[in-house]
């Protein structure tokens, strides 16, 4: 496999990129339902009632409903469409789709096209193999779809094949969510009644309140034949074998070098086909590791933005194929380079056009951009321990404190201009007097949104100018997750800070000064997220356990955020998500979580002992007949020493390994018969500690075993792709 491999690489040829025209603007969306597409198709009178609903948030009601089905399935047949698909995203983190035909039978038995309102309403698909904790049981066993209107419909080609997707979310029977999208716009709705209120503080007119999301995707790629010759790869999405390779990323020439061609050949033709689906990407370069990159896009409002996402990663998947590569999103597909992250950069944005976390250059207004800023500190550093919850994933513990992402460690970063903004608020007083101070203080800060060069790169949650941009998301991960937290976290926070300002208020305060006393009780309060200096430090380590910050290292640890009787405060008092949902969603983290160590124990142990064993064995034979031959010609000891030297070496890696294996093996058959959060605990403090030494073992064969005998792609024969 390995060297035919090698072979099939050498001969690739690019993949030509089509164009559809050279403007984007001709084809941007054009396989989108938006609402260019529902004017057209929808009578006058019905594209009024969508878009109201759409822009309320309310239910669709069936007869809007079946008039819609009517317009997207006209719609789509006049692009040759006879399929569609209900789009969802289930817990495990990637989309499913639940297909179906237009065609069906009349009463008659004859052929006719068909699509009616009660499928965007409501559908059943099978759900029953996607995990949904307790929630469902077996008598229960079925989930149930409906369209989410704030996301369009759109049309994804798979070769000549073409499905209308829905955008759907996904409940029990009794409602319960079983996905990332349901608890998202709960979410949303949470903190846009939370921050309209505290708005109007400042300016009556605004209506709306909506977060923003703009997520910059990290991938690899790897030529598609040698991604075949890695079972691990192929199964796991990393290498659980390898040596490094002798040039890693040390020189830095990755990052700085031109784009090599086949990447930048799968590039366009993603861009293209993200265009067509309206994904607004914009940006794409080089990263750190070698064959690694990134996408972003334009930032949007926040549900779009994670359903952009998610078809995004799906769609990497099939233009690589295009190429005859193979993309990897896993946080870290090699040891010892720099994984893949997915940056959230987050803010809130008005009905009016303000974006909420702009300082902007009038200075009149910024207490309404201290407030929303403070108040982010003061959510993040209320709710830390769940922020990183959100973010905890098995292969995203590869990556989280590994000295090239953020640690495990929850702080804030906020600058220099604006760390000066904040001890002053918290040295003065907050007389009317001080009020005015800090607003000539505000209005002297050199435009902060260009105040980008001190930008702290090693920092979990950092302030970038009119955003904050959250970094310890995996690049695996479906936004939804950690967004729903800074939704709900920032709405719970808001209604305090409201209550609490209408508190002095009614105590005879005025509106500004009132507003600066919480705001510097809050500075005061959340003081301890902050840090601003080098978070990979060990320093920062000691100094966060000083302060009380937590530092959780793994994914079981992480979790047990989500069991708190704080996290169940929150989440029910937000309405995000029910006591019972909560748990639901708690253990399908866990069960993924050992799933995925278990599926890489296996697949380890089948390599080692299937092939790993055998290759060595083979250039054991080969050395110890060399030796023997050698004794045979009457030449001296000396000249087999080394062959007998390395048997020896080859002998304790074979039997490490072995054994190794072996004992990996009982621990999974112990694993398998416990609960969930136990399950999870051995496989992370047992099994992976092995999988860890087998590693160590594997490695250090490979560098003594016949090259010609190595059956695994090497480090060096993967990374580097022209
Ligand atoms: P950088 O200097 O890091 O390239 P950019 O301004 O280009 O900064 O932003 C990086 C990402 O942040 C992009 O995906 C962009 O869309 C997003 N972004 C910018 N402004 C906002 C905002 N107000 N809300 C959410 N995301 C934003
Ligand atoms: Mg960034």
């Amino acid at each position: 496999m390995r060297f035919s491999a090698l072979e099939s690489l050498l001969a690739r040829e690019n993949t030509p990129v089509q164009t559809p025209s050279s403007r984007i603007s001709d084809y941007f969306a054009s396989q989108v339902f938006g609402k260019k597409a529902m004017q057209e198709f929808l009578p006058a009178r019905i594209y009024k009632q969508v878009i109201q609903t759409i822009e309320s948030g309310e239910n669709l009601d069936r007869e809007t409903a079946d008039h819609i089905a009517d317009a997207m399935r006209n719609w789509a047949s006049s692009k040759g469409v006879t399929h569609y698909a209900h789009w969802f995203q289930p817990l495990t983190g990637r989309t499913a789709e639940k297909h179906d035909s237009f065609f069906t039978l009349d009463g008659q038995g004859a052929a006719i096209e068909e699509f009616r309102g009660e499928a965007l309403v409501q559908q059943e698909p099978d759900g029953s193999s996607f995990p949904g904790g307790g929630l469902r049981s077996t008598f229960e066993a079925r989930g149930y779809t409906a369209w989410d209107p704030s996301s369009p419909a759109f049309i994804l080609e798979v070769g000549d094949d073409k499905t209308l997707c829905i955008p759907t979310i996904f409940v029990t029977y009794g409602g319960q969510s079983l996905d990332y999208k349901l608890p998202l716009l709960k979410s949303q709705s949470c903190l846009e009644k939370a921050a309209v209120k505290v708005c109007q503080l400042f300016d009556p007119a605004v209506q709306k309140v909506y977060a923003t999301l703009g997520w910059e995707q990290e991938y690899f790629l790897i030529d598609e034949a040698l991604y075949e010759a890695r079972p691990d790869l192929r199964f796991t999405g990393r290498t659980l074998l390898g040596r490094s390779a002798p040039k890693g990323q040390q020189l830095d020439d990755h990052y700085f070098g031109s784009i090599p061609e086949r990447a930048y050949a799968y590039m366009r033709d993603l861009e293209v086909e993200c265009h067509k689906l309206g994904i607004p990407v914009r940006t794409r370069h080089n990263e750190v590791a070698p064959s690694q990159y990134e996408l972003a896009p334009q930032y949007e409002e926040i549900n779009v933005a994670v359903d952009h996402n998610q078809l995004l990663m799906d769609l990497m998947d099939r233009i690589a194929r295009r190429h005859k590569l193979r993309v990897l999103l896993h946080e870290k597909p090699y040891a010892n380079v720099n994984g893949s992250g997915k940056h959230n950069n987050w803010s809130i944005a008005t009905d009016t056009g303000k974006n909420l976390l702009s300082p902007g250059k009038n200075p009149g207004k910024n207490l309404q951009f201290l407030t929303f800023f403070v108040n982010t500190i003061r959510a993040v550093y209320e709710h830390a321990d769940l922020l990183r919850a959100s973010i905890a994933s098995a292969s995203n513990d590869h990556r989280l404190g590994a000295n090239e992402a953020p640690p495990a460690i929850i702080s804030v970063f906020v600058g220099e201009a604006l760390t000066k903004v904040l001890d002053a608020i918290e040295e003065g007083d907050s007389t009317e007097a001080e009020v005015n101070r800090v607003f000539s203080l505000l209005s002297k800060i050199p435009d902060l949104e260009k105040d980008n060069t001190d930008r702290n790169r090693t920092s979990p949650f950092a302030f970038t100018g009119n955003k904050f941009e959250i970094r310890m998301v995996g690049s695996t991960a479906n936004c939804a997750g950690p967004m729903t937290i800074m939704n709900s976290i920032m709405g719970q926070q808001l209604e305090n800070f409201y209550a609490d300002v209408e508190a002095l208020k009614a105590a005879g305060q005025s509106q500004q000064s009132a507003i600066l006393q919480v705001i510097k009780r809050y500075i005061v309060e959340s003081k301890p997220i902050r840090f601003e200096g080098d978070n990979y430090s060990d320093e920062w380590k000691e100094e966060a356990k000083s302060r009380g910050l937590n530092n959780f290292m793994t994914t079981p640890e992480a979790l047990t955020a989500y069991a708190t009787d704080k996290a169940k405060a929150l989440f029910t008092s937000t309405k995000v998500l029910s006591e019972e949902e909560l748990a639901a969603h708690l253990e399908v983290r866990l069960e993924s979580y050992a799933l995925q160590l278990q599926i890489e124990s296996r697949i380890l142990a089948e390599m080692v002992v299937n092939q790993v064993i055998p290759a060595a064995v083979r250039y054991q034979n080969s050395l110890a007949q060399n030796a023997l031959q050698l004794k045979q010609l009457g030449l001296d000891e000396t000249s087999y020493a080394a062959q007998k030297e390395l048997l020896a070496e080859l002998s304790e890696g074979i039997s490490a390994l072995k054994t190794k294996a072996y004992a990996m093996k009982q621990l999974r058959v112990k694993a398998g018969q416990l609960e969930a959060e136990e399950m999870a605990h051995t496989y992370c403090n047992e099994v992976k500690p092995l999988m860890d030494e087998i590693r160590a073992v594997s490695d250090q064969l490979e560098g003594l075993v016949d090259d010609q005998e190595w059956p695994f792609l090497k480090y060096r024969e993967m990374m580097f792709m022209s």
